[in-house]
């Protein structure tokens, strides 16, 4: 029987970075992964694939609309959605073969198959087309198994018109009518996608707000400019049902005056969040318990009850994000080795990549709001900005929240042109406890997007943003 010091079940950005920082301290590793590719959803079916057809869309969106402005006139324009959709695989498939390289160059086991405990040292690895099991001895498991879409159990989904975001990701058609039900991120983007290069789009959300848990100027800044898009949206609108007949989709819900909105598209979109992903695991043969909403318990060094099985990422509490799932397979992996590592998890920024572009770190205002804290808001429109009017992209701003006393920033929600990049920033000032005098003072690069970061602190300081 193959013993192992850690094996880590599942490859996604938890679970392939906690076997890569196990495998560099020293220890023999595994990693189980039941899916045909490593890389679990993000590389797969999440933040990668999303990524490339947010990209196609964007470039034939705007040589649609700005491209024309700039001079640049374009004839018999139109979309190949095989050709935007093969491209799409190969960027996926360049970034999974990249783990198995990685895979390789650590020396680290990947042993294809669903991964279950047979008790807390012993796994069985059932390969998933079948064949013989094998049994595994280890010292420690790193459960990172990730998360599924989250059901409405009211509403049957065939996956082929009413749709998860797995499928969403492969329509090889422009939709007529693309109805999404939740406007949190990923039905946002998706929405993105599919108005850009065409579609009807209408959104239907349950909150008075888009991505309710970001600072709320957020998302009504968000809901203004995708309106110029053309997305259509249906805030605080109950759903109560989607069926199909044929081709055609009915969602039903009821508006706020109580009302029925009965909406008619091609395909939708059940975005309403992700659950985490324990089946087949057999963690009852281990011991492990479980808390609320189907997340495995950790305590704060993401041990589980059972001493050596740890749990990562989406499967235990905390944001759904790709880089808090890296950090928490980073973390574990030195915990495992006697370090003592340390996550900040109030600055683990939230991003949302729509254009323009959403993000967020630290305190909300709201939550500011709610502890009573003193502070105070500095902002910077990009209409101001020199950058964003050479690039067109004039729409959002940076808000800098700080401590009213010390100065020091408290968080930073912005929506503008490449801010997912621009977030950085601000994490690293929040990391150091930088005041918002402290990033005021430094250069910025002119003319950036960046810069509007600096005025915003130079707004916070005295009202003394310069280029507004
Ligand atoms: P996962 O990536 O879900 O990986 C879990 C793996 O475990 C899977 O490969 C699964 O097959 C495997 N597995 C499960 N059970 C077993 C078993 N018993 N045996 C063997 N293998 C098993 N996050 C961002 O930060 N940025 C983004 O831009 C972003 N975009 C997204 C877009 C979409 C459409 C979606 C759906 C998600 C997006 N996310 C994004 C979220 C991100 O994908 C997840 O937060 C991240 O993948 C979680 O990583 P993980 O390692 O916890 O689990």
């Amino acid at each position: 029987m193959n013993q192992y010091d850690v094996t880590v079940i599942g490859s996604g950005p938890g679970g392939y970075v906690a076997a890569i920082r196990c495998a560099q301290l020293g220890f023999k590793t595994a990693l189980i992964e039941k899916y045909p590719t490593l890389g679990g959803t993000c590389l797969n079916v999440g933040c990668i694939p999303s990524k490339a057809l947010l990209d196609s869309t964007e470039h034939y969106h705007n040589a649609h609309t700005t491209f024309k402005e700039h001079g640049i006139e374009l004839k018999d324009l139109a979309v190949n959605m095989n050709q935007m959709m093969d491209r799409k695989g190969g960027v996926v498939k360049a970034n999974v073969d990249g783990i198995v390289y990685l895979m390789k160059k650590n020396k680290i086991d990947v042993l294809a198959g669903v991964g279950s405990f047979v008790d807390k040292n012993h796994i069985i690895i059932a390969p998933t087309g079948g064949g013989e099991a094998q049994t595994i001895e280890t010292k420690n498991v790193i459960i990172a198994t990730g998360s599924k879409p989250t059901v409405l159990p009211f509403i049957q989904q065939d996956k082929q018109r009413i749709i998860t975001s797995t499928e969403a990701l492969t329509i090889r058609e422009v939709p007529k009518h693309f109805v999404v039900i939740g406007g949190g991120v990923i039905g946002l983007e998706m929405a993105s996608i599919y108005a850009r290069i065409g579609a009807k789009v209408s959104v239907v959300e349950y909150m008075d707000s888009l991505i309710p848990n970001m600072d709320l100027s957020l998302g009504k800044e968000l809901k203004r400019v995708l309106g110029k898009i053309g997305i259509q949206f249906y805030m605080s609108h109950k759903v109560t049902g989607a069926t199909r007949t044929g081709d055609v989709v009915t969602v039903t819900a009821t508006t706020p005056k109580g009302e029925e909105l009965k909406l008619e598209g091609d395909y939708c979109l059940v975005a309403v969040g992700r659950s985490p992903y324990t089946a087949g695991l057999n963690l009852e043969a281990a011991g492990v318990q479980m808390e609320e909403r189907g997340r495995i318990k950790v305590d704060a060094h993401l041990q589980t009850n059972v001493p050596g099985i740890y749990a990562i990422g989406d499967v235990v509490r905390g944001a759904m994000l790709a880089h808090k799932a890296e950090e928490e397979g980073t973390f574990v992996a030195e915990t495992i080795a006697g370090q003592k590592p340390h996550i900040n998890y109030l600055l683990i920024p939230g991003v949302v990549y729509t254009w323009p572009e959403v993000a967020g770190v630290g305190y909300t205002e709201e939550q500011l709001k709610e502890q009573g804290k003193a502070y105070k808001t500095g902002s910077f429109p990009f209409k101001a900005s020199g950058r964003a009017r050479a690039s067109g992209d004039t729409d959002g701003f940076v808000k800098v929240l700080a401590d009213k006393t010390t100065d020091e920033i408290l968080g930073v929600h912005m929506i503008g042109p490449r801010i997912a990049d621009l977030i950085a920033e601000a994490v690293t000032a929040m990391e150091f406890r930088a005041s918002a005098e402290d990033v005021a003072r430094m250069s910025h690069a002119h003319p950036t997007y960046a810069e509007a970061m600096k005025e915003a602190c130079m707004a916070a300081t005295d009202n003394r943003a310069i280029h507004m």
